[in-house]
C-alpha cells in the first residue's frame, strides 16, 4: 500500500461514508450488528495504517487526519467511526514505542488491511478512571499470565488484537505503575461477556471481557514496564480524543443536514410555504451551524497543536472533547424539535443520530473528568 496524504484520505472516506456505510447503518444500529462489511470496506480501501510508519506501508499521518476521516465516517454510520477510530488509538499506541517483532507481528499486516486492533482499558472497578487497571499481570519463564475483568470494549470478540492494560501482580496500584500488553484474538483463557446493547452506538460490540490466566510472550509487552502514565497522556489521551471528537462531529453534522433538509421540502398546505421561511427556525438552524463551527475550529486548532508536539495541545484536546460532547448532544436535540413530530415518530436516522450522540459525555476521558483534568491544567497542578 503507498502512502497517501491527508486529503486522499479524506476522500476516501466521503466515499465509504456515502456509500458502505450509509448503506448498512440503520441495520447495524436496528439491530446492534458489528459493522463488518464497512469495516471490511474501510480496509479494503487503505485506511487501517492511518498512524503506522511509511516504512511499514502505513501512511504516517496523525491527529488532524483522524479527526477529519471519523468525522466523515461518522457521516454514514457513527458506530462504524467509532470502531474504526478505536482501532487508530489502539495502533497509534503500539506505533509509539514498537519493537521491530511488532512492528512486523502488528504494524505491517495493519498497513496491509489484514490486522484490526483495538483499545482495552475500561474496567468494571475503576470506571471511568481508565488509567487505574486492576487486571493484573505475572511474569513467568517465557512471557506474562494475566487475570482479571475489562469492560466496554468497542470491537469486543472482533478485533485480531487488543491493547490491554494491566497491574504488575502485587504493585500498589498507584498511577503510572501499568503496562499494556498486546493480547490475541485467539489466547487461552479469554472469556466474552453478553453481545452488546447499548442505549446508542449500538453497532460497537462494546463487550466485557474476563481474562482467565491468560498468557502473552513477552514479546507483546508494549514500551517499559511502568511507563504508561507517559502512554496515557502522550499517545492513549490525543489519539483518543481526536477519534471521539471526530466521530461526534459526524453526528452533530449528520443531524443539522437532516434537519435543513427537512425544513427545506417540508411545505404546509395552509400557507403553501416550506419551514425554512419561519425567522424562528432558520434561526435555530443559525445557532447549530455555530456551535459545529466552533466545536470544529477549536478541534482541527487542538489536533494541530498536537501533530506539532505543542506544550498546550492537552489542554485543547480536552476542551474540544468538552465542546463536542456538548455540540452533538444539543444539536441532535434541536435537529428533533426541527423535525417535529415527523422525525419523531419515523425514528430512522435522526433518532440514531440523537442516542448515538448521548454516549460523547459518558466516553472516558468523561466529561466530567475532562473539566477536571482542563481546570488542573490551567491552575498549573498534575492532573492525576
Ligand atoms: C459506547 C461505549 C464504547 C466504549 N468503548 C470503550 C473502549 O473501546 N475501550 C475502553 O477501554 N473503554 C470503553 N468504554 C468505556 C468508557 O470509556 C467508560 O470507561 C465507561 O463508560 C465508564 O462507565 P461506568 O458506568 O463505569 O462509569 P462510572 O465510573 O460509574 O461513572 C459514572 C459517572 O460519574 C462520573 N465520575 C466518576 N468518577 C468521577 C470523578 N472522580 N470525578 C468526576 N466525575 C466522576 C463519570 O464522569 C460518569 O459520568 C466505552 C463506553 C461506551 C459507552
Amino acid at each position: 500500500m503507498t502512502a497517501a496524504n491527508t486529503a486522499e484520505l479524506v476522500h476516501r472516506a466521503q466515499g465509504l461514508a456515502r456509500g458502505v456505510l450509509a448503506q448498512h447503518a440503520e441495520k447495524v444500529d436496528a439491530e446492534a450488528l458489528w459493522p463488518a462489511e464497512s469495516l471490511r470496506a474501510i480496509a479494503d480501501a487503505g485506511l487501517l495504517g492511518l498512524h503506522v510508519p511509511e516504512r511499514l506501508g502505513g501512511h504516517a499521518q496523525g491527529l488532524g487526519a483522524l479527526l477529519r476521516i471519523t468525522e466523515e465516517l461518522a457521516l454514514g454510520c457513527s458506530s462504524t467511526a467509532m470502531c474504526y477510530g478505536m482501532h487508530c488509538v489502539a495502533s497509534a499506541v503500539i506505533v509509539a514505542r514498537a519493537t521491530p517483532y511488532q512492528e512486523q507481528r502488528y504494524l505491517a499486516p495493519i498497513a496491509q488491511g489484514r490486522h484490526f486492533t483495538t483499545l482495552s482499558l475500561s474496567e468494571p472497578g475503576t470506571g471511568v478512571h481508565f488509567y487505574l487497571p486492576r487486571v493484573t499481570f505475572r511474569a513467568t519463564g517465557r512471557g506474562f499470565v494475566l487475570k482479571g475483568e475489562k469492560s466496554f470494549i468497542t470491537n469486543g470478540g472482533y478485533a485480531d488484537s487488543y491493547v490491554v492494560s494491566a497491574v504488575a501482580d502485587g504493585d500498589d496500584l498507584d498511577p503510572g505503575t501499568f503496562s499494556c500488553l498486546l493480547v490475541d484474538a485467539e489466547t487461552t483463557g479469554l472469556e466474552w461477556g453478553p453481545p452488546w446493547s447499548g442505549f446508542g452506538m449500538r453497532g460497537n460490540a462494546s463487550r466485557g471481557l474476563r481474562l482467565n490466566l491468560s498468557s502473552v510472550p513477552s514479546v507483546n509487552l508494549l514500551g517499559s514496564e511502568g511507563d504508561q502514565v507517559w502512554y496515557v497522556f502522550e499517545v492513549i489521551a490525543p489519539y483518543f480524543l481526536a477519534a471521539m471528537t471526530g466521530v461526534y462531529l459526524g453526528v452533530a453534522q449528520g443531524a443539522l443536514e437532516l434537519a435543513t433538509a427537512h425544513l427545506k421540502s417540508r411545505i404546509h398546505d395552509h400557507t403553501g410555504q416550506r419551514l425554512s421561511h419561519h425567522a424562528v427556525l432558520v434561526e435555530q438552524i443559525a445557532d447549530m451551524w455555530r456551535k459545529i463551527e466552533r466545536t470544529r475550529q477549536l478541534a482541527h486548532h487542538a489536533a494541530r497543536l498536537g501533530d506539532e508536539g505543542a506544550p498546550n495541545a492537552g489542554p485543547a484536546l480536552f476542551a474540544a472533547k468538552i465542546d463536542v460532547a456538548e455540540t452533538a448532544v444539543e444539536v441532535t436535540t434541536a435537529a428533533m424539535s426541527l423535525m417535529g413530530g415527523r422525525g419523531f415518530q419515523q425514528g430512522g436516522t435522526l433518532a440514531r443520530l440523537l442516542r448515538d450522540a448521548q454516549a460523547a459525555h459518558v466516553m472516558a476521558p468523561t466529561t466530567h473528568l475532562l473539566k477536571t483534568w482542563l481546570g488542573r491544567s490551567a491552575l498549573g497542578e498534575p492532573l492525576l
